[in-house]
């Protein structure tokens, strides 16, 4: 599809700002383990964030038998599990294969597909973009062609709110009530219209494409962002979407949770399954939420430390993993991230996503506009980055408002002042 179309408009030239693919990325996976300054890590991919109670346990299982008993989500909504002994590859596989976590292992590290979390909870009438997930899922393994995709590919499945089609996926459907589902290509403002039925032969083709245009064109790319000039222009503009996370708490249909920077005990893990009724959507935002359970699991969900009420400042607060387990890192950040966090009033507006990266390489950082506290080894820089207009290109018009050097113990209003940035 991609390598018969012409070039867009407003194409870049061939080349042009793309950086250097000319090697493997280097993603882990849950059969590829990266070694990291704290043991090794595995990456389990989790389609749609989707999980059964049973996976989930198995999950906290393997993380307290094989890993230093804490489980990490990831802004795509899949589970990392770190502090691994680096012969533990087999077992693990092990785990995961009886519970159904792995389902190819030629194909383990591209099922990267994010699905809105709330989908068919709140307005049961919507798309069921569950459906897409598993289907897409399925063919993804299916497809030889899929293994030349990186394993940082994205496929994101938006059932029409926005949500997800915010996060600056490869591939990216958005589900209508009035109409066809729209197809959109990279960061493209025009999306192509999709023939009922045939949503998810439109991602897999727009996937496949793209790799064989990079090889018609004797290209590299790992997104389809890096190769705007390949991409065939679509026919309906798209509304800037709103990118919001479920909020926290009781919602329609089920409760959803915060973790602090995403990460839980086994024990933790454990309290949110139990308090599930039997299914489990990890959100890209680094939160959970539980499709049918009850308000009066609320209390427990709390006291085991999930975040369970809207307005506080650790909502849209991530950090990278900074020290000890990356050696990369100036500053213990989860740790200083925290304690400017636990400095603002509960209930204090937070606006802007924050992220805290103890170098310059902002692993998992937030896309859109949001603030950068990078540490600079005497304290951090604070910075706000990404297109003040919503849903103009990420890389258009970045300009940082604010950016300013910070002691530690100025931090907290620092970034609290940066998150109410508006223009
Ligand atoms: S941003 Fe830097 S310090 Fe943080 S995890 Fe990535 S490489 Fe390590």
């Amino acid at each position: 599809m991609l390598a018969a179309m012409p070039p867009t408009p407003d194409a870049t030239a061939p080349g042009a700002a793309v950086p250097d693919r000319g090697r493997a990325d280097a993603c882990p996976g849950a059969l590829r383990l990266h070694p990291a300054d704290d043991g090794a890590l595995a990456r389990i991919r989790l389609p749609g964030g989707l999980l059964t109670d049973r996976q989930a346990l198995a999950l906290a299982e393997a993380a307290e038998a094989l890993g230093d008993g804490e489980l990490e989500t990831t802004s795509r909504g899949n589970v990392q599990l770190r502090g691994l002994a680096p012969d533990c590859g087999a077992e693990l596989a092990d785990r995961l294969r009886a519970v159904g976590l792995l389902p190819s292992e030629t194909h383990e590290r591209v099922r990267n597909i994010v699905a809105s979390p709330l989908a068919g909870l709140d307005a049961p009438a919507g798309a069921d973009v569950r459906a897409w997930v598993r289907e897409l899922d399925a063919r993804l393994c299916a497809s030889d062609w899929a293994t030349g995709l990186s394993g940082k590919f994205l496929f994101a499945l938006d059932d029409g709110r926005g949500d997800v089609a915010a996060l600056d996926a490869d591939v990216t459907l958005i589900a209508a009530s009035n109409g066809p589902a729209l197809l959109r290509l990279g960061r493209s403002p025009l999306a192509h219209p999709v023939e009922a039925g045939q949503e998810v032969t439109a991602v897999l083709e727009a996937a496949r494409g793209f790799l064989a245009a990079l090889r018609t064109h004797g290209r590299r790319a790992w997104h389809l962002r890096e190769v705007p000039d390949l991409l065939p222009v679509g026919s309906v503009p798209l509304p800037a979407p709103a990118g919001e996370a479920p909020p926290v708490g009781a919602l329609p249909g089920g409760l959803s949770v915060g973790m602090r920077f995403g990460r839980a005990s086994a024990g933790q893990w454990r309290t949110l399954v139990a308090a599930s009724a039997g299914e489990l959507r990890l959100t890209p935002w680094r939160g959970a939420v539980l499709p049918g359970a009850t308000a009066d699991r609320l209390p427990a969900l709390a006291a085991a430390g999930f975040r369970t009420e809207p307005g506080s400042a650790w909502e849209r607060a991530t950090a990278c993993t900074g020290l000890p387990g990356c050696a990369k890192s100036l500053a213990d950040v989860r740790a200083d991230a925290a304690l400017a966090l636990d400095a603002q009033a509960a209930g204090e507006f937070a606006g802007l996503p924050v992220h805290w990266s103890g170098c310059e390489r902002r692993c998992g950082h937030p896309a859109g506009r949001w603030v950068d506290v990078l540490a600079t080894g005497h304290g951090y820089r604070v910075t706000v980055h990404g297109p003040a207009t919503a849903g103009s290109p990420a890389d258009a018009g970045n300009a940082d408002v604010a950016n300013a050097d910070v002691r530690n113990e100025e931090m907290a209003e620092a970034v609290a002042e940066a998150r109410r940035t508006t223009k």
